[in-house]
């Protein structure tokens, strides 16, 4: 006879940022889930670097808050400069106490902490190594496949969750379609020794040549990003160092480096995000631009929406279809917003025709009252609403 697959309430598909934190929240929900996770080991490198307010509320909720606070370092300020002349500051300590910081953490270690966090509670629900094939769902459950140890195995499950990145296979199970669009804008960035004088705050360069930003990094390290004009797919340390030199005569000359990348910027929408039993989380489900830093972020508001209509599916014994059609509804006008604010940050370090008449328009929301609403919008405060 053979043995039945392993039957769960939720199968979750990747481990990275978004799939260990939804993993947490089922789990203080009592809600009983495998997440299936092709790579060994956590991934290596940098990509995010910025955890918003909103999501650090959201982790104090699961009392894991402290961890990221500990190691991240808190921006309480951002510097804006016109080339080299600073237009003013914005501060962040206008918002809501206690996090009135956004938090720089490279997202390697922001995973290291969910993970850590998540077999604390529970340490068999990660399943690394396991790949997942095919997905295919019936009136009952949802038939998950995937490859583990070179054996072909399943696991049954009342939902599927695709929380497995902006290529997901599970999209593609679920056929939906990914649409929007690629903007015109390219960068690069870099991993640097701080040399600069900015300590703890974040620093932007509107320059005739195109915008450079500049955040802090734990270990006295400090992240670059330069706009270029076109996408540069291998880029090398003399594309950052020449750009900073000729832009804002900032030398990197000595400092060492620990990564350098690039990227261009797309905004795409699944639709639908929820097939009866199969639903997409994180960048399955979206795709922001990272200037801005909003992805991930908007990716776990997704999977804390998401773990409440579960909560409320199984443990009160709600109506599934009328629950996800809210989460649905909801998360798609909250990715709508982001987006909206992707495009605002990416605007504003587009070069312009006329920067005197650019400037005196950022000094303006630099300024108070202005600059309250503006230290809002750049914390993702009031992104699920359209009047913050
Ligand atoms: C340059 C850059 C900077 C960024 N900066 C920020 C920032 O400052 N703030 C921010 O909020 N966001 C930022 N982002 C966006 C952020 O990196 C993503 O939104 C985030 O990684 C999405 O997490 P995720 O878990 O949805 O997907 P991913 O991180 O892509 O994780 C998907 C996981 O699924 C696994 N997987 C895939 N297929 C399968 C399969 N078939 N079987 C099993 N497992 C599978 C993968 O191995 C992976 O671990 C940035 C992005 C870039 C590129």
């Amino acid at each position: 006879m053979s043995k039945c697959p392993p039957k769960y309430q939720l199968a979750i598909v990747g481990a990275g940022a978004v799939g260990l934190f939804l993993g947490i929240c089922l789990e203080q929900v009592g809600i009983s889930c495998v997440i299936l996770e092709k790579r060994e080991e956590v991934r290596k490198g940098s990509r995010s670097l910025g955890i918003h307010p909103t999501s650090l509320e959201l982790f104090a909720k699961l009392n894991i808050a402290d961890n990221f606070t500990q190691q991240g370092i808190k921006i309480t300020n951002g510097h804006a400069f016109s080339n080299t002349k600073k237009l003013g500051t914005l501060s962040f300590e206008q918002c809501t106490k206690p996090f009135n910081f956004i938090l720089a953490l490279p997202q390697e270690r922001t995973e290291k902490i969910l993970q850590d966090e998540l077999n604390k509670r529970n340490p068999n629900i990660i399943k690394r190594g396991a790949k997942v094939s095919s997905i295919t769902q019936n009136k009952q459950q949802a038939i998950v496949s995937f490859h583990y140890r070179g054996k072909q195995q399943k696991v049954n499950a009342d939902y599927v969750i695709g929380c497995d990145g902006k290529n997901s296979m599970v999209r593609q199970q679920m056929d939906s379609s990914f649409d929007g669009r690629s903007y015109p804008d390219t960068y690069i960035m870099g991993d640097f020794d701080d040399n600069t004088e900015f300590g703890t705050d974040a620093a932007i360069f509107l320059c005739d040549e195109g915008l450079i930003e500049s955040f802090p990094l734990p270990k006295q390290k400090r992240r670059w990003v330069i706009k270029t004009d076109q996408y540069i797919k291998n880029p090398n340390r003399a594309d950052i160092l020449d750009r900073l030199q000729n832009r804002i005569a900032h030398s990197l000359a000595g400092a060492t480096h620990s990564m350098l990348s690039s990227f261009g910027v797309q905004k795409l929408v699944a639709h639908p995000m929820v097939d009866n039993r199969i639903i997409l989380v994180g960048d399955s489900a979206h795709v922001v631009s990272p200037i801005g830093g909003q992805g991930m972020n908007l990716g776990w508001l997704g999977a804390w929406k998401l773990a409440e209509s579960f909560h409320h599916i199984f443990n009160k014994g709600e109506k599934a279809d009328a629950n996800l059609k809210d989460f649905e509804n909801e998360h798609t006008v909250t990715t709508r917003n982001c987006m909206r604010r992707a495009e605002l940050n990416m605007r504003l370090g587009r070069r312009v025709a006329f920067p005197s008449a650019r400037n005196l328009v950022v000094k303006a929301m630099l300024q108070k009252p202005i600059s309250k609403l503006m230290a809002k919008l750049f914390t993702m405060r009031g992104i699920d609403r359209w009047i913050i």
